[in-house]
């Protein structure tokens, strides 16, 4: 194997050192196991920033997913977790944000070495997974049923309960932060788990694992199952012993994994693709709306499924709003994400490089203007790293591909509007409806705006921040149900009503 310039201070097995090998392989985790895929697959897993191989972990198929399945099943049905009280969820939940934070700096790492992502992003990420356990460790004790009024002599209240075998099904972008906003839900309200994390980024998932060994939750409670989702996802979808399927992923899988599921009818939760407005009004902040629209394309390069990719500017203030991004978009440090200096990273995979730059070429073709970038990344890094540069299209047409459809990569589509009613009318001319932001200084239109746009997510004169309280998810086509906050637990239960009689006589309804 190959190493890395020790940019981060040290070798990839070095950073990966807390992670199990089976002869050399890293193995998955099923039934409170690490386990090699039962008919031996492996996959090479590369450094998106350099191109080289960081290390091989097994790569499943449906057997593996089969097992993985039956494991959760004696977990939940027969296990001693339904045992376990809300009191003890909490507890064991809290010491897994511990856990961590005590090893942060090397979860960071390994999803910048993995992912590619700057290290400050990184970091952020794993505070906020380690908050976000600490967040569903605090709702686990909660009151969660309601009393009813109901005619005497009944007394009606409802509770809440798990619904048993949970499938998660998740992206590459956040490696980490995304299984952990599916697991700690999940577990909180005493459900079992199957985390299935993108094939190119399994490893943070995996060093989750093994805190979960660590801290001796019963096997079978939370399994990381390895593979490509055809192999090992759709099996999850369809499998009839499978309760609920969450997944996080692109629009297209999210159809086929909502067919998948239909069998059984299991609950499904679905958080997907976007292309999300951002509307800049001639009276916004000026340095403000600059420097979000910036974080609101380029944060993670773009690969973010609330990536503020359509920038819907007041023709009045275009000319000059656009060439400030665009001279802000050029100063873009692009590099490898272990280098303090950077602040843009590489995309994950020569796949996502080739489809960010078929759209580039769409983009052209179909008459759009290219402001900036467009090109990849100049120099030794750009020639074994996946690295696009920076990239605005004005895209005055909103017919366009580059506006209608989801790049996933650092290419921001412009649009211009008159007024008010055609800002509104720009902004939800999508099939998509994830997020969304409106800059002005004027406080009622900010609000008017925002109650008009048909998204889940919203901002006002801010880009991007989440919050481990408030719902997350989309409306259209961007998916179904709410992840985060109280929403993400309600949805990893299910609801019972209970009738007490409390006047213990026959009915008489039937004569004796
Ligand atoms: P993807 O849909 O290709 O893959 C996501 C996951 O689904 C991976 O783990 C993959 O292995 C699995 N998968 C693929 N085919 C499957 C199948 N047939 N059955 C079951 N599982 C299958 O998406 P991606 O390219 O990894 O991620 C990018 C997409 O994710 C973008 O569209 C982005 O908008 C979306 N996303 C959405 C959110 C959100 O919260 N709404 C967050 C992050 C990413």
């Amino acid at each position: 194997m190959q190493t890395m310039p020790p940019r981060h201070g040290a070798t990839p097995e070095e950073l990966l050192r807390n992670l199990p090998r089976i002869d050399s392989t890293i193995p998955m985790y099923v039934d409170g196991r690490w386990t090699l895929a039962d008919e031996g697959g492996t996959r090479d897993l590369v450094n998106p920033a350099t191109g080289e191989r960081i290390a091989v972990v097994a790569e499943g198929s449906d057997a593996d997913a089969q097992r993985a399945i039956a494991s959760a099943r004696r977990a939940f049905d027969d296990g001693p977790w339904s045992t376990v009280s809300a009191h003890d969820r909490a507890r064991l939940l809290l010491r897994v944000a511990d856990k961590i934070d005590e090893h942060a700096a090397e979860f960071a790492k390994i999803d910048t070495l993995n992912n590619g992502k700057p290290l400050r992003e990184a970091e952020y990420d794993v505070a906020d997974a380690a908050n976000c356990f600490r967040y569903y460790a605090g709702l686990a004790t909660k009151p969660h049923g309601q009393t009813f009024d109901v005619p005497a002599p009944s007394q009606t209240f409802t509770v809440r309960e798990p619904i048993g075998v949970c499938g998660q099904i998740v992206p590459w972008n956040y490696p980490l932060l995304m299984g952990v906003w599916k697991l700690a839900p999940a577990l909180a309200a005493g459900n079992v788990c199957i985390l299935k994390p993108a094939e190119l980024t399994p490893l943070s998932s995996l060093r989750l694992a093994s805190i979960f060994e660590e801290l001796e939750f019963p096997p079978g409670v939370v399994n990381v199952l390895l593979g490509a989702g055809p192999a090992v996802g759709a099996p999850l979808a369809e499998s009839d012993h499978v309760d609920k399927i969450a997944f996080t992923g692109g629009t297209t899988t999210g159809r086929a994994i909502m067919k998948a599921a239909a069998g059984n009818l299991k609950k499904i939760s679905l958080e997907l693709g976007g292309k999300s407005p951002n509307v800049v009004f001639a009276d916004a902040d000026f340095a403000t709306a600059v420097d979000y629209a910036l974080f609101g394309i380029y944060a993670n390069s773009g690969q973010v499924c609330s990536a503020g990719s359509r920038l819907i500017v007041q023709d009045s203030l275009h000319d000059r709003f656009v060439a400030a991004l665009v001279e802000r978009a050029k100063k873009i440090r692009v590099g490898d994400g272990f280098d303090p200096e950077t602040e843009m990273g590489p995309l994950i995979s020569r796949t996502q490089m080739d489809r960010v730059e078929s759209y580039i070429k769409i983009g052209r073709d179909e008459g759009a203007t290219l402001l900036c970038g467009g090109t990849r990344l100049e120099g030794p890094l750009g020639e074994h790293g996946n690295f696009i540069v920076p990239t605005i299209f004005d895209a005055p047409d909103p017919k366009m591909r580059i506006v209608q459809e989801e790049i996933f990569g650092p290419v921001l589509a412009v649009q211009t509007f008159t007024d008010e009613a055609d800002a509104i009318r720009l902004a939800n001319d999508s099939v998509y409806g994830l997020a969304g932001a409106v800059f002005t200084q004027d406080v009622a239109k900010a609000h008017r705006v925002i109650r008009k746009l048909r998204a889940g997510i919203t901002w006002i004169n801010t880009y991007h921040p989440t919050y481990n309280e408030a719902p997350w998810g989309g409306y259209k086509q961007s998916g179904i149900g709410r992840e985060l906050g109280t929403y993400g637990y309600d949805a990893y239960t299910e609801v019972k009503q209970i009738n007490v009689n409390l006047d213990v006589v026959p009915s008489g309804w039937f004569s004796e």
